[in-house]
């Protein structure tokens, strides 16, 4: 199910927004600036941008095009970034972050991102199982358990 977090749990989940928002910020894709982070217990496990992998660099003059085409979702490089550190994800969850120009946390809008949802789907079908997806929403910040991410996802792209 989906839940807002509101009170201590969202006071407890501020560290990790600063860390998402602050990575967001280091993005140099000219479309869309995103940050996320993987943690459990409060702990960060591992934390990205969005944006083409290193040495490739954001193209402003095609960025507009075809960047979900050639660049790596924050969601996705984060959970890598984790794994490359040696943290096994079990019971870890991921929160998502898209920023504005003045670098404060935006309102992300719906689930419409089928290739994360169904990388963290990868991980429940392998015997991993990550906790929730993090996003902020109109209403506020939003869990989703995976199944949900991706069963919500799939209902907004029509599939
Ligand atoms: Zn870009
Ligand atoms: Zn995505």
């Amino acid at each position: 199910m989906s839940r807002t977090i509101e009170r201590e749990e969202l006071e407890g989940l501020s560290p990790i927004i600063e860390a998402a928002r602050e990575k967001a910020n280091q993005s140099t894709c000219m479309k869309d600036r995103r940050g996320a982070v993987v943690f459990r217990d409060g702990q960060i496990l591992g934390v990205a941008f969005n944006g083409p992998v290193s040495p490739h660099e954001c193209n402003p003059g095609i960025c507009f095009a075809i960047c979900g085409l050639y660049a790596m979702h924050a969601e996705r490089a984060a959970i890598m970034d984790a794994i490359a550190k040696g943290h096994d994800l079990e019971q870890a969850s991921v929160l998502h972050v898209k920023v504005g120009e003045g670098g404060q946390v935006q309102v992300s809008g719906e689930l419409r991102c089928e290739d994360c949802t169904g990388y963290m789907m990868c991980f429940l079908r392998k015997g991993t199982t990550l906790k929730e997806f993090y996003i902020f929403q109109e209403n506020g910040w939003t869990a989703h358990t995976i199944p949900e991410a991706d069963k919500i996802t799939r209902k907004n792209l029509d599939l």
